[in-house]
C-alpha cells in the first residue's frame, strides 16, 4: 500500500507512453516486498530544469531518463557517474539527500545482455550502426572492452560517427573507423566482421518492415544484436536467423538497463527474471514479437482496440473493405441494446451498468467469423472480454501519444466522452491512458502506433502485420 514511507522512482522523458519501464519496475518492487512505486512523468524540454529541481524538493529517489532529455539533464546535475561522463548521455539519476548523481545503465545493460549469450567482446570485430545516444554508450562499452570496433551513420549525421569514433579512440587508445552507412560500405565492413549492432532506430515500431542490414549480408555464425525492442524480434533479428546467425535482440539489453538502475535505487539484488517476463508480456504481442503466437490459433476476425481517438471506426471502415469482412462497432450495439447514447448509460445508470452491456454485446459478437470488431476504449480492462475476443480475432492495439489523441478527440465532445468529464481534457486523457495502457498491451497480439499515421497507413500495417501472424 502507498504510505508517506514509499519511495518514489520514475522516468522523464517525452513521450513516455509507450515506455514500458513502470510495468518493469513495479513488478519487481512487487517482487521483493520494496515500499517503492514507479511513475512516468511527460516532461516537456521547457519543463526538464523544474522536473529535476522537483526530484530534490519532492525527495524522489530516482528517475529513468528517455529521449529527449538524455543529455539535456546533465547540466542540472551534481555529480556525473565516469562512463556516464565519458559518453556523454544519462539514463538514470540517483538522488541521495538532493545530491543528484548520472549513470549511464544503457552499457552496462549492453554488455550484459551480450556476456548472456556467452559472447565475450574482447579481440571482437564489431560492426556498429548508428552514433546516436544509444550507440554513444555502446561503443564506449565495447571499447572498454577490448573489442575492436568500426561505426556507420547515415550521411547527414556523419559528422557524428566521426566525432564518436575520435572520442573513444583516444579513450581506448585503438583506432576506430567512421563510415557513412550504406550498402557497399556495409558490406566491406562485414566481411571480418564477428558482431554486428543496429543501436539505429531502423526497424522500430511502427516502420516494422524495415532492416537496416540487406538478407544477403547475413552469414552463418555472425553475431546479430538488434537494440530495438519494439518489436521484440525485429526483421533484421528475423532475417538473421534465418540465415543462421547468432541473434541478441533488445529486450535483453532494456531488462538489464532497467535491473542495474534498480539496484542503484534500491541496493536490492534485481529480480531479472520477473523483470524480463513482465517486459516480455507488456512487449509480448508486437508483429515478429511471437510471444502471443496468435498464429498458432484459427482466426478470421480482427479486433481493434486502443484509447478514445486512436482511430479503431476510421481504421476499421477502411479495413472491413480492404478485408472484405464485416465492420461492427461494439459501442454502436450498446446503444442499440439500450436505446440511449453512451453519455446517457453513465449519466443515468453510472459505468458499472455500461460494462455490463459492453460484456454482454461482446460475448454475442465475439464468436462470430470474418468480422472487424472496432471495440471501445474499455474493453480490455475485463479480461473475460479480450478472452472471448481472442477465439476468433487477432487483437490488434492501436497506439496512439496523448498529443494525438487530444488532437483527435474534438473539444466539446463530452456527448461521446463521458470519461474525460468537464475539466482538463490533457489531464484527463493522459491520467487515463496512463492507466490504461498496460491493459492494451496486454491484450495485443498486434500494437501499431498510430500517433504519425494516416488511415489507409495504418490499415495497410495491420494487413502487413496480420500477414507475419
Ligand atoms: P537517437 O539518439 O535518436 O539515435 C537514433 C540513431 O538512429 C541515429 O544514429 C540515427 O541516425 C539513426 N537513424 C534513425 N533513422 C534512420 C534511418 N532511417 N536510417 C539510418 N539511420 C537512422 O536514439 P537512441 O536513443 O540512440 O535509440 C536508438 C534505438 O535504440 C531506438 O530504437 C531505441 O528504442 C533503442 N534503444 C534500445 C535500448 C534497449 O535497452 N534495448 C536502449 C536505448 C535505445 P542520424 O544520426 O543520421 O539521425
Amino acid at each position: 500500500m502507498i504510505s508517506s514511507e514509499t519511495r518514489i522512482c520514475g522516468l522523464i522523458g517525452d513521450p513516455v507512453t509507450h515506455s514500458v519501464s513502470p510495468v518493469m519496475h513495479n513488478a519487481a518492487f512487487d517482487f521483493l516486498g520494496l515500499d517503492y512505486i514507479y511513475l512516468p512523468f511527460a516532461v516537456t524540454k521547457d519543463r526538464l530544469a523544474r522536473a529535476v529541481d522537483g526530484v530534490r524538493g519532492l525527495n524522489i529517489r530516482g528517475l529513468n531518463v528517455t529521449i529527449p532529455h538524455k543529455v539535456a539533464v546533465i547540466p542540472f546535475l551534481d555529480r556525473l557517474e565516469p562512463l556516464a561522463e565519458r559518453i556523454g548521455a544519462v539514463n538514470t539519476i540517483v538522488n541521495d539527500d538532493g545530491v543528484l548523481t548520472g549513470h549511464n545503465t544503457d552499457a552496462a545493460g549492453f554488455l550484459k545482455a551480450l556476456q548472456g549469450r556467452g559472447i565475450e567482446p574482447k579481440g571482437k570485430v564489431v560492426v556498429l550502426l548508428g552514433a546516436g545516444g544509444a550507440a554513444r554508450a555502446i561503443a564506449f562499452a565495447l571499447a572498454e572492452k577490448g573489442a575492436r570496433l568500426t561505426i556507420l551513420n547515415r550521411k547527414q549525421e556523419l559528422d557524428w560517427a566521426v566525432e564518436l569514433a575520435g572520442s573513444v579512440s583516444s579513450f581506448s587508445g585503438r583506432k576506430v573507423k567512421a563510415l557513412e552507412l550504406n550498402e557497399p560500405n556495409l558490406k566491406a565492413a562485414l566481411v571480418p566482421a564477428d558482431v554486428v549492432v543496429n543501436a539505429t532506430s531502423v526497424g522500430m515500431s511502427p516502420n516494422n518492415g524495415q532492416s537496416p542490414v540487406a538478407r544477403e549480408l547475413l552469414r552463418p555464425g555472425l553475431v546479430v544484436f538488434d537494440i530495438v525492442y519494439s518489436p521484440v524480434k525485429t526483421r533484421l533479428l528475423s532475417e538473421a536467423e534465418q540465415a543462421g546467425a547468432v541473434t541478441v535482440n533488445g529486450l535483453d539489453m532494456l531488462v538489464w538497463q532497467g535491473a542495474l538502475a534498480f539496484e542503484l535505487w534500491t541496493g536490492a539484488k534485481a529480480p531479472v527474471e520477473v523483470m524480463r517476463k513482465e517486459v516480455a508480456r507488456a512487449l509480448g504481442g508486437t508483429p515478429f514479437g511471437g510471444a502471443v503466437g496468435a498464429g498458432e490459433r484459427k482466426t478470421t476476425s480482427v479486433a481493434l482496440v486502443g484509447f478514445m481517438g486512436a482511430g479503431k471506426t476510421a481504421v476499421g471502415r477502411v479495413l472491413a473493405e480492404k478485408m472484405n469482412k464485416e465492420l461492427v462497432e461494439l459501442d454502436s450495439l450498446i446503444v442499440e441494446k439500450a436505446g440511449k447514447s453512451i453519455a446517457r448509460i453513465f449519466d443515468q445508470e453510472g459505468e458499472i451498468v455500461f460494462r455490463q452491456l459492453e460484456m454482454e454485446v461482446t460475448r454475442e459478437v465475439a464468436g462470430r467469423k470474418n468480422q472487424i470488431i472496432a471495440c471501445g476504449g474499455g474493453v480490455v480492462l475485463n479480461k473475460i472480454n479480450i478472452d472471448r475476443l481472442k477465439a476468433e480475432a487477432v487483437v490488434v492495439y492501436l497506439m496512439a501519444s496523448p498529443e494525438a489523441i487530444q488532437e483527435r478527440v474534438v473539444a466539446g465532445d463530452a456527448e461521446v466522452r463521458p470519461l474525460l468529464g468537464d475539466g482538463d481534457k490533457s489531464l484527463a486523457i493522459r491520467e487515463l491512458l496512463a492507466f490504461r495502457q498496460p491493459f492494451y498491451r496486454r491484450a495485443a497480439d498486434i500494437i501499431i502506433d498510430t500517433s504519425r499515421m494516416g488511415i489507409e497507413a495504418v490499415a495497410e500495417q495491420i494487413i502487413a502485420g496480420l500477414k507475419r501472424e
